[in-house]
């Protein structure tokens, strides 16, 4: 059968807690994503890969299925995240569903924890399917460790069936992803593909190759903390003033009204008292230009508020990652290919614009275009997470058959 270990595999992959830790400054952020890390690294030798290579500096582990044949074929790239997102990963206890009948899942029995249909609808496409799910008290990582399985055994079966003709192909597994860090210290030239995937997406057919211009603003604001008695032209009061110029921001420019392509400012996170307060947004939108706009705006908020008080406001801005989708557009193989490839294997692609950033939104920009494939799971980051193996089996196979049409 083909992909005979994928669920096996996964079962001991899931039940490293490989959390990252956005307070640390190591390189990888913890270290348990090290170790799984070094594990992972055994199995790829294990299944014969070449090259095997873990590094210190960026903790990325790296390997080669070297070429099978004289044709010419794109160097292709896998790419993957170990670390898991900011909530509970210790103690996960994976239960598997055989058969799924459609009914509500029972999460865990002692604590009455239940996923419902009712509040998850979804569950509806995977009836008569094995599901994947969490104990009700821990995320599953299928965020990101069915990536990584999937890479692993679609590299496996291409070693076991030299008959299948590829080009080379790089797979890289790296950490921190969780916390907008890890692609960062991505040796694109030492990858040195002509393109490549992270296989980080959710629900079977998602393909994904534009992501959010992303920037950072944070605002600082100094007051003047006066007894109140005898305040009167003297107190700056930053709690005040922090309310605002938070007002100044469009109301409905925010995550709660929008969609789609739209973008927003995300009030990110609010600290005040009188003498000091400091705001942090996030700005997104998938247009450069509408972007650069809005950062303009939000220097502009500064300088209103400077101009009403004095100079209170201070802000330190940076961006975070761009739109994969201004490097991918330039020359678009890399998601021809992969939308062929789903459509070869009766795979309904579903092409929508991340309204967030991957590894890809990064590595794009490196000169690897990088788009993101499903690894088919659903609600990540939470206790309600679930995968479904025929969906992980589905994108091995979308792996594989990439493989064999990367030929130039
Ligand atoms: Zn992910």
């Amino acid at each position: 059968m083909k992909y005979s270990t994928m669920l096996e595999r996964f079962l001991n992959y899931v039940k490293f807690e490989t959390r990252s830790d956005a307070s640390s400054l190591t390189i990888p952020s913890t270290m348990q994503q090290k170790e799984f890390l070094k594990m992972l690294k055994l199995e790829l030798e294990e299944i014969g890969l070449s090259d095997i290579v873990l590094t210190k500096e960026n903790c990325f582990l790296t390997a080669t299925l070297p070429a099978n044949t004289k044709k010419q074929f794109d160097k292709i790239g896998f790419i993957s995240h170990v670390d898991t997102a900011a909530f509970n990963a210790i103690d996960i206890k994976p239960k598997v569903i055989e058969k799924y009948d459609g009914k509500d899942i029972v999460l865990n029995d002692t604590d009455n924890i239940l996923m419902t249909v009712e509040n998850f609808p979804n569950l509806k496409n995977y009836i008569g399917k094995t599901l994947i799910t969490t104990d009700g008290t821990t995320l599953l990582g299928a965020d990101d460790k069915a990536g990584i399985v999937e890479i692993v055994e679609a590299m496996k079966y291409l070693l076991e069936h030299p008959e299948i003709e590829h080009g080379e192909i790089r797979v890289a597994f790296g950490p921190d992803e969780e916390i907008g860090r890890g692609a960062d210290n991505f040796d694109a030239k030492y990858f040195n593909t002509d393109y490549a995937y992270t296989m980080d997406g959710g629900v079977l057919g998602e393909l994904q190759y534009e992501s959010f211009n992303a920037a950072q603003i944070t605002y600082k604001i100094k007051g003047v903390s006066v007894h109140p008695g005898t305040a009167k032209d003297k107190m700056k009061n930053a709690n005040t003033i922090a309310v605002e110029l938070a007002s100044l921001f469009p109301k409905k420019e925010v995550p709660e009204h929008t969609s789609g392509y739209e973008g927003f400012y995300l009030l990110h996170d609010l600290q005040a008292r009188i003498e000091e307060a400091t705001l942090t947004y996030i700005i997104r939108d998938f247009d450069k230009k509408q972007f650069l706009d809005r950062k303009s705006f939000c220097e502009n908020v500064a300088k209103q508020i400077n101009d009403k008080y004095g100079d209170v406001v201070e802000y330190e801005m940076f961006d975070q990652y761009y739109n994969m989708g201004d490097i991918i557009e330039k020359d678009k193989r890399s998601v021809d290919i992969a939308e062929l490839a789903m459509k070869n294997l009766d795979i309904k692609p579903i092409i929508i614009p991340i309204r967030g950033g991957t590894d890809g939104s990064k590595i794009s920009y490196m000169g690897i275009p990088t788009p993101n494939i499903f690894v088919g799971g659903e609600n990540f980051h939470g206790q309600y997470e679930f995968s479904c193996l025929e969906d992980m089996k589905k994108a091995a196979d979308v792996i594989v058959e990439i493989a064999k049409l990367a030929q130039k």
